[in-house]
C-alpha cells in the first residue's frame, strides 16, 4: 500500500479523543477525511472506501457502484506518544470538559406572525 501523499500527521498534534492507543491491540485513529475509526498498519491509516457518491441511492442495491476509496486511506500517522502520555492527555481533556460552564439559553421573543394575504386584503 502506498501513502496518500499528504504530510505525516503526528499523533501528538491530534486531539487525544481522535486516537486510541492500546497496549494490547492495534492503534486506532479517526480517519481525518471521513471520521471513521480505522486501524493503523505500517504507520498508515488502513485503506477503506469513503461515502457513496451523490446519487448512488438511485441505484438498486445490487447494481450500486461501490463507493470510491476514501482520500484518508494511507494517511501517514507517526505515533510519537507513549500509552501513558496519551492517557494523561485524555484525562486532562476530560477534566477540562468537566470544568466548562454550560451555556445559558437566552429565549428570544418571537416576531409576530404575518397575516395571510387574504386577511390583509380584508383590512
Ligand atoms: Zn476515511
Amino acid at each position: 500500500m502506498r501513502h496518500n501523499g499528504q504530510p505525516v500527521i503526528l499523533a501528538s498534534s491530534l486531539p487525544p479523543n481522535l486516537i486510541s492507543l492500546s497496549e494490547r491491540s492495534c492503534t486506532l485513529v479517526a480517519c481525518p477525511e471521513c471520521g471513521r475509526w480505522k486501524s493503523i498498519k505500517r504507520g498508515m491509516v488502513t485503506p477503506h472506501r469513503g461515502p457513496h457518491v451523490p446519487g448512488a441511492d438511485a441505484w438498486p442495491a445490487e447494481f450500486r457502484p461501490s463507493p470510491p476509496r476514501c482520500p484518508g486511506s494511507g494517511q501517514r500517522i507517526r505515533i510519537d506518544l507513549t500509552f501513558e502520555e496519551w492517557r494523561a492527555r485524555l484525562a486532562a481533556g476530560c477534566r477540562q470538559a468537566g470544568q466548562r460552564r454550560r451555556t445559558r439559553v437566552m429565549p428570544r421573543p418571537k416576531p409576530p406572525a404575518m397575516r395571510a394575504i387574504v386577511q390583509m386584503a380584508a383590512h
